[in-house]
Parts: C-alpha cells; sequence; structure tokens
C-alpha cells in the first residue's frame, strides 16, 4: 500500500520546511503557509503586492512543525526501502536553515525530537523486527563525507584514516556497474549501535577538519543505510537508503573570499548545480541524466532516477537577512520539483 500511494505521486518530491526564528526583533518574510504545499514570501525592498512570490511544493512545513510531523510525510518513503525501493533524502538551503537539526536532530541524544536519520532507522529496525517469521533482514550502514570532491570515511574505526581520501571500487550490476567509495560498512541492529556510529562519525568529522576549520556547513554528508532482506525461499531483496545533509547553498561574494574559500566555495556550487542538473534531468525524463559531474551525484546514482524516490528537503530561514538566500532555495527546489 505504501508503495502504490507513493507511486501515484510520482518519483520526485520536494517538500520545504520553514525554520523558526530566534531573534524576537526579526522581521519574517514568509507570509503565508499553505495546507496545500504552497507558501507565500515578500522582499522586504517591496512590501506591497508586486514583492509577494507564491511557490508550491508537495508539502510546507512552518516554524510550528516538528520533527514528528516532518517524519509523519517520510515514513510511506522509508518504509519503502524495506519492499526493495532505493530511496535518497536531502537537506538543502543556506547554512542555519535547519538542514542538521532535520537530519540528524540532538546529535546523540534519543529524545522525542530525533531527527530523520534516527527515526528512519528505528523505523526499519521496527519492520524488520515485525517480519522476522518470514523476512529476515541485513541493515548496514556507511557514512562519508564529501569535501572539495574528495570523498572520506566518516565510520573509520582507525580515526586516522578519516583523514585520506576513499578510493572508488567498480560494483559489477546488471546494468552496467555501479562505483562506491570503499568506506567502513558497519552492521546495525539496533538504535544504540546507531547512536555509537553517529558519535564516532561526529568525532572523525572533528579529527578530519583542521583547529580553525570547522568544515561540516561546507562538506556534505552522507549516511547510507544498506538493506538486505532473504524470504523464506531464499530470495534476496537489496536496496539502499541514502539520507544526505548538504553542504550550505549560501553563494559567497567572490570579492571578499579567496584561496581556499573560494575554492571550497567553487566546489560546493559546482557539486549542488550537478544535483539540480541531475534531478531536472530525472523529472523530465531525459534519455542522458550527467552522474558522472560530481561525486555527490556519482555516489547517489542508484537511489536517483529509475525505480528510485528521491525526496528534497528545501530548508528556509524566514528572517528578513537571509530573503535573497531563501529565494535562491526556493527557486532552485521549485526547479526540481514537479508539482
Ligand atoms: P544548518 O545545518 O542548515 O546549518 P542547523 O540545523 O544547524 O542549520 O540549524 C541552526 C540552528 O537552528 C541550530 O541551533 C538548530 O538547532 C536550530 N534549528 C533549526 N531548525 C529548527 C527547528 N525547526 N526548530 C528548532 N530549532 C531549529
Ligand atoms: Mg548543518
Amino acid at each position: 500500500l505504501y508503495n502504490m500511494v507513493q507511486d501515484l505521486k510520482g518519483n520526485i518530491r520536494v517538500y520545504c520546511r520553514i525554520r523558526p526564528i530566534f531573534n524576537a526583533e526579526a522581521k519574517d518574510v514568509v507570509d503565508f503557509i499553505g495546507e496545500d504545499g504552497s507558501l507565500v514570501i515578500v522582499d522586504p525592498s517591496k512590501p506591497h503586492r508586486d514583492g509577494r512570490k507564491v511557490f508550491r511544493f508537495n508539502r510546507v512545513f512552518g516554524p510550528l512543525a516538528t520533527q514528528d510531523d516532518l517524519y509523519m510525510d517520510t515514513q510511506p518513503l522509508i518504509r519503502s526501502v524495506m519492499d526493495g525501493y532505493n530511496v535518497c533524502i536531502f537537506a538543502y538551503g543556506q547554512t542555519g536553515s535547519g538542514k542538521t537539526h532535520t537530519m540528524s536532530g540532538i546529535s546523540g541524544e534519543l529524545t522525542k525530537d530525533m531527527g530523520i536519520n534516527y527515526s528512519a532507522l528505528n523505523d526499519l529496525f521496527e519492520l524488520s523486527n515485525r517480519r522476522k517469521d518470514n523476512i529476515t533482514y541485513d541493515i548496514h550502514v556507511q557514512m562519508v563525507e564529501i569535501y572539495n570532491e574528495q570523498v572520506r570515511d566518516l565510520l573509520a574505526e582507525d580515526s586516522a584514516a578519516s583523514r585520506y581520501p576513499l578510493k572508488w571500487i567498480i560494483l559489477c550490476t546488471s546494468d552496467g556497474g555501479l562505483s562506491l567509495p570503499d568506506a567502513t560498512m558497519h552492521s546495525v541492529k539496533s538504535t544504540a549501535d546507531v547512536v555509537n556510529l553517529m558519535k564516532l562519525g561526529d568525532m572523525n568529522r572533528v579529527v578530519s577538519s583542521t583547529a580553525l576549520n570547522n568544515r561540516s556547513s561546507r562538506s556534505h554528508s552522507v549516511l547510507t543505510v544498506h538493506v538486505q532482506g532473504k524470504d523464506v525461499s531464499g530470495s534476496i531483496l537489496r536496496s539502499c537508503l541514502h539520507l544526505v545533509d548538504l553542504a550550505g547553498s549560501e553563494r559567497v561574494d567572490k570579492s571578499e573570499v579567496t584561496g581556499e574559500r573560494l575554492k571550497e566555495a567553487q566546489y560546493i556550487n559546482r557539486s549542488l548545480s550537478c544535483l539540480g542538473d541531475v534531478i531536472t534531468a530525472l523529472a523530465q525524463k531525459n534519455s542522458h541524466v550527467p552522474y558522472r559531474n560530481s561525486k555527490l551525484t556519482l555516489l547517489l546514482q542508484d537511489s536517483l532516477g529509475g525505480n528510485a524516490k528521491t525526496l528534497m528537503l528545501a530548508h528556509v530561514n524566514p528572517e528578513r537577512d537571509s530573503f535573497g538566500e531563501s529565494m535562491s532555495t526556493l527557486k532552485f527546489a521549485q526547479r526540481v520539483s514537479t508539482v
């Protein structure tokens, strides 16, 4: 049933999440959020009729929406992984717009308000347990970081290993092979296993960045969940779920940054626009999909397109000062949306 409902909706979905305003003085540019997935944003320099822009997505979550509200609308997608579908969920938006909050929530602490990464794995464990008389599931996770087009293993047990870029391995599949970074694969059986691994991931992320260069907002982090199910007849179902916390999408002013920061910014811009190109090509059913143009799209290839289901979570900081970035996030999201 989950898949029937999802199939009717198409394979690319876009949700938008508006973060709360924390500074009481800040002005809010989001004027209206509709039940039907529409939102109205007002240009603060043109607070008249011509400054109002309407966007429409599959769903819009306002500042009061909880993690559980968001998860309710994500759950069917997650559950379809257990039926053999590949799924990719990625958080897009400028730094500070709430991507990490949505994906990993309060890291390490299990509360009711946990992010999608934890809720998703909990759900997979629960389903696996519920079906255990008919299907035996094995769940493994990998977590990598992509920074300046280099992929690093965030779950390497030897933390020094997380400093070095990974080699890619080519897996031969029926449809012509798939390249994967050679990252450590961990078997997980419980939420506690996942929490421990996320701690290791956070630690390695710190190790791999230099003291003055906390780069978590300038790298993409990808948590991949591999699911293998074996039924009583011995037939095997394989699928994967990619949970992606993208680098901040903000444009940097080329006149203000130089050196490493400029290089980082260029790598981020390029990989985010490659991701946009891939999804647009898929949405338009183009015959050529440019997966090979970035490590990110190469890595996500098996869960973008084909039978795979993709969910983009566009994040918006509704404060007046972020209006320009919010507009470009909404336009990007609109471009990949098929609504
Ligand atoms: P990003 O990962 O996009 O840079 P974060 O997730 O780190 O942004 O969010 C920035 C800050 O705002 C964090 O302190 C986070 O806890 C808080 N925050 C973001 N979204 C929400 C939300 N929906 N509800 C409550 N706090 C939020
Ligand atoms: Mg973040």
